[in-house]
């Protein structure tokens, strides 16, 4: 969608769902209720200013550090960032609560909608999404089959595919026919390029998205980040990711330390961490409910083990 200002509605990491493919690390509170974390004129306040200060987007996405839809004031949000700007507005969302009317009616208010959808059968959705307890597939695709009922605006549906768990064509063609009832603008596939925090997530070569990409209707579009998928030298390791590397060398840290001490965001740093750990260049220690990073010394990574 070309540059995007991300918009952050929720702390780090909330969530209706503990996908095994997420950057963020392990979902921290799971659950499926609505909040008002932060006040809707201070987050207006923050994307007036920046608005202000640097060339405009092409877009403005509510994403986060979790579920955007569990900000109960998303929808006066929305409505207040539209009197301020006319650039485009995306909702970057699991659509996991579009059951409810009123999280329906607050999405609406954006221009571009994008729920994802993974899985075609329960167990897989068990598998791969870990949803809230009481979330199920049938309900998530209901709620999405309604909103399109009521939305006239651009749904993008995403599909992550995992290698060895929903590549195989009978669970794609289960996800394309629930795609079908939903009837969004255009689907993407995606695969997960960068680390994640589970080896379980191991991405699909673009060639195989390809192929899979035509058992849905309409085809889905491969949108798979960058460069070959699975191929780490794709990704280069980042100045954030030498910071936070030299940090750890001279103490063990937190994430919440890192990005406090660093001045960086917490999507940024877990997302630096992830990329680290897969090159064997960090690894976590877990302390009762917290959980420290520790840099590896070179070549002795393979001699230590993460503490669970
Ligand atoms: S829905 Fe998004 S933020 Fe939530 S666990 Fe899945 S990938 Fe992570």
């Amino acid at each position: 969608m070309g540059a995007s200002l991300g918009v952050d509605v929720v702390p780090m990491k909330v969530c209706t769902y503990d996908c095994i493919y997420c950057q963020l690390g392990p979902t921290q509170t799971l659950t499926t209720e609505r909040v008002a974390f932060y006040p809707v004129d201070e987050i207006l306040a923050d994307v007036e200013k920046w608005l202000r200060s640097r060339p405009a987007p092409d877009v403005i996405t509510f994403a986060g550090s979790g579920e955007p839809t569990l900000f109960s004031q998303m929808g006066e949000l929305i409505r207040e960032v539209k009197g301020l700007t006319r650039i485009p507005l995306a909702l970057l969302t699991n659509g996991s609560l579009f059951h409810d009317p009123d999280v329906r009616r607050e999405s609406s208010c954006a221009d571009i909608v994008l729920p994802s959808l993974d899985a075609g059968d329960e167990e897989t959705f068990q598998l791969v999404n870990r949803p809230a307890p009481g979330l199920t597939l049938d309900e998530v695709t209901r709620g999405l089959v309604e909103f399109r009922r009521e939305y006239a605006g651009e749904i993008r549906l995403e599909v992550m595919v995992l290698d060895g768990i929903t590549d195989i064509p009978d669970r794609v063609a289960q996800i394309a026919r629930l795609a079908r009832r939903i009837q969004p603008d255009r689907i993407d596939l995606n695969t997960p390029v960068r680390p994640t925090f589970d080896e379980r997530a191991v991405p699909v070569p673009w060639e195989r998205l390809a192929e899979l990409a035509e058992l849905f209707s309409p085809v889905a579009e491969v949108v798979a980040e960058t460069g070959t998928p699975g191929d780490e030298s794709a990704v280069s390791r980042s100045p954030q990711g030498e910071e936070i590397l030299a940090l750890l060398f001279r103490r063990p840290c937190t994430a919440d330390d890192i990005a406090a001490g660093l001045g960086l965001h917490p999507v940024a740093v877990m997302k630096e961490l992830a990329l680290l750990r897969r090159r064997g260049q960090v690894h976590r220690v877990v302390r009762g409910a917290r959980v420290f990073w520790h840099a590896r010394a070179e070549g002795k990574g393979e001699l230590q083990e993460d503490l669970r």
